[in-house]
């Protein structure tokens, strides 16, 4: 009814307007984080399953607001990409993790993530290739993860040649979130993959994750369950393919100061 209406535009406007507040006060923040040092890198293991070891470490960024605490990503890189903030908190990203990654035991990888405006900023390979000389990390140690969205708007072939560029450099690259997105098959077939990384949505569907696997594998990529939650996915995955896997049941994500710990505690597995 109109009174409803008129109720529900009474309860909603001041919200709104909050929200709106709230996401002023959240862009400041945010483009002072960078110089403020409030960034922070976790790291989730990713285990090997042909060997049962540890192949090494997702970076995944986090920021530690004073105010608002442990702030997921979820929660502000949407919002960097749209302010144009990602392409220096990439740079910052991609030169922490392999600076971490640098100290851990040779032959661990570290795996990043990379926004789909970083392949169109023209700086990517720069950022990179200053991140491995300035680290000493062997860029074969070193692997990007780029989503489908950053597939779908390659303008003129520009991602395409990034890749490859990278991958001349020595650097792995991956697809990652598989299925989440479409097209997904023409372009895990168009762009030079080193691995796919099946989305944590297929976690419980054995019949998706053996289809992606036997053309991932098809293609000669390496392919990574992700979202790993109990024993019973854990069990299925090398025969369903998959030559890695990802997830909780493993580790979660933890700070750079406890990689050694998990070292310790996986590298035996
Ligand atoms: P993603 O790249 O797909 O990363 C995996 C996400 O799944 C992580 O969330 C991880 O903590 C979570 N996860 C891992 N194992 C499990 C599991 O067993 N169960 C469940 N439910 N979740 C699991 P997180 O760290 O919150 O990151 C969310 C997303 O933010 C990432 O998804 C990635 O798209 C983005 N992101 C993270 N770090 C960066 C970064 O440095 N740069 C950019 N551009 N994006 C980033
Ligand atoms: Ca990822
Ligand atoms: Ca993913
Ligand atoms: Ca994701």
């Amino acid at each position: 009814s109109k009174a409803e209406g008129r109720c529900r535009f009474h309860f909603f406007e001041p919200a709104l307007q909050a929200s709106a507040e709230a996401r002023r006060l959240l862009e400041f923040d945010l483009r002072a984080a960078l110089a403020l040092g409030q960034f922070e890198l976790f790291y989730q293991p990713q285990l090997d399953l042909a060997s049962d070891r540890l192949a090494g470490f997702e970076a995944l960024i986090r920021w530690r607001h004073p105010v608002r605490g442990l702030v997921p990503p979820d929660s502000f890189i949407p919002l960097a990409e749209e302010l144009g903030l990602i392409i220096r908190i990439g740079e910052w990203v991609v030169r922490e993790a392999c600076a971490e990654a640098a100290r851990w035991p040779d032959g661990l990888c570290v795996a990043v993530n990379v926004a789909a405006a970083q392949f169109t900023s023209g700086t990517l390979i720069s950022a990179v290739t200053g991140a491995l000389l300035r680290s000493g990390l062997p860029s074969r140690r070193l692997e990007l993860e780029v989503t489908e969205t950053a597939l779908l708007h390659d303008d003129g072939g520009m991602t395409l040649e990034q890749l490859q560029a990278l991958k001349d450099l020595g650097v792995q690259v991956s697809l990652d979130d598989f299925g989440t997105g479409y097209s997904s098959l023409t372009q895990l077939r168009s762009f030079p993959f080193d691995r796919v990384k099946i989305d944590r949505s297929f976690a419980d569907d054995p019949a998706v994750v053996r289809a992606v696997a036997a053309l991932g594998n098809s293609l000669g990529m390496r392919i990574t369950a992700e979202g790993v939650e109990t024993d019973e996915q854990m069990q299925r995955l090398r025969d369903d393919g998959c030559t890695e896997a990802q997830g909780y049941l493993l580790s979660r994500p933890v700070p750079a100061g406890e990689v050694a710990t998990l070292i310790e505690r996986l590298g035996l597995l």
